[in-house]
Parts: structure tokens; sequence; C-alpha cells
């Protein structure tokens, strides 16, 4: 076993709205050098960092629209999110838990904030995750998790703290979520001066973002607060120690190495693909989901 270096710490851009529900920092594919074949199968990353909505009536999000071809991965930190989509998949998600969304052939969905949570605001925090689908699956039927914090497995670190395994494997224990490919998604809740070790194949494309706290990666690399640690594809263990107490989410996959052709919210493997899409759109085969 060899070490798996930090190729870069990467900052976070600034924010924009998706709806008027997720104020977002892209790290995935909108960084130079992250485009969806870096991370892959991770194709994109918004990061809505902390940040404070007001009360309001009408819950704020981002209404109907349509994905086709890969899966999109909800993680809430703070705050409620709700969704509906065109399959009869649906549900709330709060602080801690995970909506793992299979959109495959095709859904339409609506992301927004929980009703109740809308009406008295607060801190909101939350990570979208788009998870490429292979080609064998891109036109399988979709599928809807709900992995509230309770089903996730926890691993006990002792006076470090705890990984909390969503998807894949951590120290020979498995996560609830059901994946297509290898993948890896966790988050390292750690105390103040807490270490972790992970250990993914070198060929696995691999990051960690500082979601809470702030971290030193192989005994020297400092990673603050909503900054993205990217590894080389080399080497297959790392190390993370909380200056403070922390929140680390760590993704590792093994890269799909198919074409991407990407259209908006619909991935495919080829021009073609992406046609019979819009074709398959416009013409009602997404189902249908009243806004
Ligand atoms: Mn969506």
């Amino acid at each position: 076993m060899t070490t798996k270096t930090v190729e870069k710490i990467i900052s976070p851009k600034p924010a924009h709205f998706v709806g008027d529900g997720f104020r977002v920092h892209n790290f995935i594919p909108g960084i130079p050098g992250m485009d969806m074949k870096r991370m892959d199968p991770f194709i994109m990353l918004d990061y809505n960092s902390k940040f404070h909505f007001n009360g309001t009536d009408q819950p704020r999000g981002v209404g109907v629209h349509p994905h086709r071809g890969f899966e999109t991965v909800t993680i809430a930190y703070k705050g409620k999110v709700q969704h509906h989509d065109s399959a009869g998949g649906g549900g709330i998600i709060g602080e801690g838990d995970v909506q793992w969304m299979t959109a495959a052939k095709g859904v339409l969905h609506k992301e927004y904030h929980e009703k109740k949570w809308a009406k008295t605001g607060g801190i909101f925090q939350m990570v979208q995750l788009w998870v490429n689908l292979p080609a064998v699956y891109k036109m399988s039927c979709p599928k809807y998790q709900s992995i509230p914090n309770t089903d996730m497995t926890k691993v006990d670190l002792g006076n470090n703290g705890f990984v909390e395994i969503i998807a894949g494997i951590h120290n020979d224990q498995k996560g609830p979520a059901f994946t297509f490919s290898p993948v890896h998604v966790m988050n390292a809740k750690l105390n103040k001066h807490g270490k972790a070790e992970f250990n993914f194949p070198a060929d696995y494309n691999t990051a960690a973002l500082v979601i809470e706290g702030s971290i030193t990666v192989n005994g020297s690399e400092k990673a603050p607060v909503n900054h993205l640690v990217l590894f080389k594809n080399e080497g297959e263990t790392f190390t993370i120690e909380a200056q403070e107490d922390s929140i680390i989410l760590i993704i590792s996959g093994m890269p799909l190495n198919e074409p991407i052709h990407a259209h908006g919210p619909f991935v495919m493997n080829s021009r073609d693909e992406i046609m019979q899409t819009f074709e398959d759109y416009n013409l009602g085969r997404f189902g249908y989901l009243p806004d």
C-alpha cells in the first residue's frame, strides 16, 4: 500500500442559485480540470454551503424538470428538502439523511424546501452529487432510495469520532445504498484531533469535501471548510486529521471509462442518444408530474 497523494485543494467558486432554493458552489464540472471525466463516475457536484433562508409561505426550490442517464444523490447537512418524481418516488429528507434517485431512462421531478421548514426558514446546507450510470443501465427503470441517517452504517473510531457510510465500504463494513457500479460515499465525523484512514484502489477517482471544521490530509496538506481535496490516481491510502470538530464528505468511485455526451439534465453516451432523449421528452415519455 502506498499513499494516495493530494493533487490539489480547490477553493469554492462564487455561489449561484439553482432555482430559488439552492445556493451552490459548483465543483464538478465547473472548475478548470474538473470536467465530467476527471471524477468519473461523479459527473456533477453542487455544494450549498451554509446559507440562511428567511421564512416563507411559498417553499423555495426547483420546479418540474427532467433527468435521464444517471443518478442524483442529495445529502442533507442542515435544513429539510422534499422531492417528488413522475415514477412515484418521493419523500422528505432532513439533517443527516440522503435521497438517492436513479433517473435512468427518465423521470420528471421537483426539489424544494420542505413546507414546514420553509415557513420558519433557517440554515440550509446540502450536497447534490450526480453519479453516472454505466451504459447498460442508462435505460433501466427509475428507482428511489430514501436513506435516513439511522440506516447508515456507523464505523466507530473511538475517541477519533466515526465514519458514516452511505454507499460502499469502510473498514470491511458496508453502507446501505444500492449502486450500479463500485462507488464509495461516506461522511467522516471527526472530533478535534481525531484521525481516520481511508483505502481505495489507485485508479478510483477520489475527493474529500470539508463540510464542517478544517483538516490536515496525509499529515501536511491543510484544507479549510468548504474546500475540496482532489487526490491523484496513484496510491491507495490517505489519512485525515481534524483540526477541530469536522465533517468531511468522502467520495471515491471506479471510473466507467465510457463516452459522455451531456446536455443539461441528460447524460448519455452518444449524440444520437441525446437527440433521442429530446424526442422522448417532447413526446411525454418521461411521464407526468403536476407543478
Ligand atoms: Mn433535479
